[in-house]
This record gives structure tokens, sequence and C-alpha cells, in this order.
């Protein structure tokens, strides 16, 4: 398999996403790291979203509500290639009735090379690196080279 490279922008396009018995983790982290979150472009599943908003102020751009579709929008903006970083706070503990759609887009994250925190700890650990604040090379197989040799 051949790599490709994408430059991420400094700017970095955030997405959030917490299951109900985690959004209250998600609004804690979110409100920690508020002034470095502020200067980034954050989208979001729809509760989850609003919830931040009114949390935090910050700005989210809302899609559907992750069991409403709001999971594969996701899905489909990091294939397009609109979101450099994902914070999925999911809930370990309880199955969800969308946890397909759920699967699908840690699957996309993977197949694109999307970094994703699942938890306070390795979202402490993203947005912290000397990476988040400035241009990034993030390398991408190149599939293109893989579906023509098929
Ligand atoms: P929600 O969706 O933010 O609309 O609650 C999250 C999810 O369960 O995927």
């Amino acid at each position: 398999m051949q790599f490709i490279s994408k430059s991420i922008p400094a700017n970095k396009r955030v997405a959030l996403v917490a299951h109900d018995n985690r959004k209250g983790d998600l609004i804690e982290w979110c409100s920690r790291h508020r002034p470095l979150l502020a200067q980034h472009t954050l989208l979001g599943t729809g509760t989850t979203g609003t919830r931040i908003e009114a949390a935090t102020g910050l700005s989210v751009e809302k899609l559907l509500s992750g069991p409403l579709g709001g999971d594969q929008q996701l899905g489909a903006r990091i294939a397009e290639g609109q979101i450099d970083l994902l914070v999925f706070f999911w809930d370990p503990f309880e199955p969800m009735p969308h946890d397909p759609d759920v699967k699908a887009l840690l699957r996309i994250a993977a197949v694109w090379n999307i970094p994703v925190a699942c938890n306070s700890a390795s979202a402490d650990m993203m947005v912290q690196s000397a990476l988040m604040g400035s241009d990034f090379e993030r390398s991408v197989p190149d599939y293109a080279g893989y579906l023509a040799a098929r």
C-alpha cells in the first residue's frame, strides 16, 4: 500500500460525540479545554453539540442526533476529508440501539487515519500535543492506487 500525505492546518476541525452516560464527562472536558477549543472549528452530533454549547458557550455545528443519523453524518464528513480529530466518549457499559452506526464511525476514522480519543485521558493527550496548534501532515493510504490495482 502506498501512502499520500494530507496537510492539516493549525485550525483543526474537531468532531465531538458522547453517549448519554458520558455527556457529563465530555462537557467537563470541553470546559477544561475551552480556551484551546475556541481556537478550532467544532462540530458534533445534535444532543452532544447542544449541551456543549449551553454549558460552555463554545460554538458547535450541530448535525443530527446520533441515533437519527448524526454518527453517519460524521462518518461521511470524515470520508470527505472534512474532519481532523474525533473525540468520541462512547459508553462501555450500555449497548446502544445504534451500535452499528457507532462501529461504522469508528471504522471510517480508522480507514482515514483520523486521531480518535474515547476518554478524557486520551483526549487530554491529543489536544495537548504540539501538533494541535501547528500544521500537521497526516499520512493516508492511497486508496485510489489500491482500487486501480484490484
Ligand atoms: P447525540 O448522539 O449527541 O445526539 O446524543 C450521540 C450518539 O449517541 O451517537
